[in-house]
């Protein structure tokens, strides 16, 4: 497996970025690809660790070690072979994954560990460069039809898995396009929307049927649905944005994250007709939350030309290396920098904002913060406690929001008697996807609350298990993490 010696020969190398300069001027990826050769030993430095406990770290039990074996030996079509037996679209992941994988990696014990989503990455576009990912419908089909609600990550996992076993499906969608927030949240210089295309065009190619700007449970009841399907799948997301009930927050000026993120990815497809316009030309912005939406609404604040962007989270300053009390291979809370950051933004931690102040128009002009200490208790979550002494006032003349989701809209729980848990999230354990209405489904952030794109993808695979043996009455023909795929791309 790979090459013994790989790890001591070669250093971790990853995509550089273009220069900051050039990058905030246009919405484009900005990432430099290594040659063959970079690549080739980027994947040498694999192991052969005898227990990959990356397979673990990723939520969708990717087979690293193979895959990265094939690149080491030039093999990309076999790479891409593996790749996507484990992974429906690792365009996405290889591009936006925070790579649990990697903090799992064996030789990050006490090395850089390998660089497993740019490799992941690289040998999917060398596959749709090469032409290898084509459509495959099923030889044949079982007669049964399913509805996925929602085309983001989980629902369009879930259909391509449901279409290859061989029933009809139709994913619904309210959006004009497809990719939920792969489309209107992520912005395009993390993910041009492209990269969706090219794979959505395949997935009609393999029969599957896209609605876009039907909402189910509004133009077509959830009832009305059930009864026309064999089964349905709600993939509808975390949709509930966090508010910050403080007082000002009603001045104009105060925006969620999602209003100026998803209204900016519509401007850069070209769509004209916005709505009334939310920009941070010209302003001074402070974005309240230190998270992906948060870095996100950063970096658009600054390629629309901000005078300024304060980036403000409650949490402590973490460090750049493993805290001692999360071991290896566990998910480490470290503190980590994105590309945005690094554009210009400032970032403070420890803060908590007490209240917006307006001008007599109803304008934000500024905000008022004081500084917190968490106080470890043990046994407990660690306690919140405001500093005394350290009010401040800021001047601005834009917030976004940036506080994450709450849960998921209960339109379609009610109209088919759904259970969901005190955070809305919609009720159905990981040992079958299945809600309290038989033949009814739910995967993703629906029923995970807000989580991540490989999350996402993972759930709808496992799910769509469920579904085809619940439609069949016998054992799936799709497979379970862990226990490998039908060998195509
Ligand atoms: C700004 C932002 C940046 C992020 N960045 C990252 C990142 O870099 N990496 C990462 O891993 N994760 C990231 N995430 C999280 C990730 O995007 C989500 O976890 C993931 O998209 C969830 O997938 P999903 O399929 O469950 O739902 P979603 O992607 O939310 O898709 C749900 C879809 O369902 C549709 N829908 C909902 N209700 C209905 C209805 N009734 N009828 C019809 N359609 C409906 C919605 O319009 C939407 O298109 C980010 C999230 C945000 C908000
Ligand atoms: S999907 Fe994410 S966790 Fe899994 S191998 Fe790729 S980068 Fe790692």
């Amino acid at each position: 497996m790979g090459k013994i010696t790989g790890f001591l020969e070669f250093d971790r190398k990853v995509e550089e970025y273009a220069p900051v300069e050039d990058r905030i001027k246009n919405y484009k990826e900005f990432t430099i690809p290594l040659d063959s050769k970079e690549m080739k030993d980027q994947g040498a430095r694999c192991m052969d660790c005898g227990i990959p406990f990356c397979h673990s770290g990723c939520p969708l039990g990717n087979l690293i070690p193979d895959f990265n074996d094939a690149v080491y030996r030039g093999k990309w079509e076999k790479a891409a072979t593996i790749l996507h037996s484990t992974n429906n679209f690792p365009e996405f992941t290889g591009r936006l994954c925070p790579a649990p994988c990697e903090e799992a990696c064996v030789l990050g014990i006490n090395e850089d560990p390998v660089t497993i989503e740019n490799i992941e990455k690289n040998i999917v576009e060398t596959a749709f460069e090469k032409g290898w990912i084509t459509a495959n419908p099923p030889e044949t089909r079982t007669g049964k039809t399913v509805a996925v609600i929602g085309s983001g990550p989980s629902g369009l996992a879930a259909a391509q898995q449901l279409n290859r076993a061989g029933h009809l499906v139709t994913v619904f969608e309210r959006d004009q396009k497809v990719g939920g927030l792969l489309r209107y949240g992520i912005p395009d210089f993390k993910m041009e929307k492209n990269v969706i295309d090219r794979r959505v065009k395949v997935l009609e190619e393999e029969g599957i049927i896209f609605k876009t700007g039907v909402h189910i449970g509004v133009d077509i009841k959830a009832d009305a649905l059930k009864n026309d399907f064999d089964a349905l799948v709600l993939c509808g997301g975390a949709t509930v944005r966090r508010n910050l009930p403080i007082e000002g927050s009603d001045l104009k000026g105060v925006v969620q994250a999602m209003d100026f993120l998803a209204q900016n990815n519509r401007r850069v497809d070209g769509i004209t007709d916005l709505g009334e316009e939310i920009k941070a030309t010209g302003k001074d912005v402070v974005v309240i939350g230190g998270g992906d939406t948060g870095s996100d609404c950063i970096g658009t604040s600054i390629r629309h030309g901000a005078n300024s962007v304060s980036n403000f989270e409650i949490m402590s300053k973490g460090t750049p290396e493993r805290p001692e009390d999360q071991p290896w291979p566990f998910w480490p809370m470290r503190l980590r920098t994105s590309s945005s950051h690094k554009e210009g933004a400032e970032r403070f931690f420890s803060i908590s904002t007490k209240k917006f102040v307006g001008d007599k128009d109803g304008n934000l002009k500024g905000l008022i913060t004081s500084e917190v200490e968490w106080i470890k208790q043990p046994g407990q979550r660690p306690l919140l406690k405001e500093v005394e002494g350290t009010e401040k006032e800021w001047k601005c003349d834009l917030v976004l929001l940036a506080l994450g989701f709450t849960g998921s809209e209960m339109t379609i729980a009610d109209q088919l008697g759904l259970k969901a848990d005190p955070r809305t999230n919609i009720k159905a354990t990981a040992k079958d996807y299945m809600t309290n209405v038989p033949g009814v489904f739910v995967a993703g952030d629906q029923r995970r609350g807000q989580s991540l794109i490989v999350w996402a993808i993972s759930e709808g695979r496992q799910a769509a298990y469920h579904i085809d043996t619940y439609l069949m009455g016998t054992t799936s023909a799709l497979p379970l993490k862990g226990e490998g795929d039908l060998p195509r791309i």
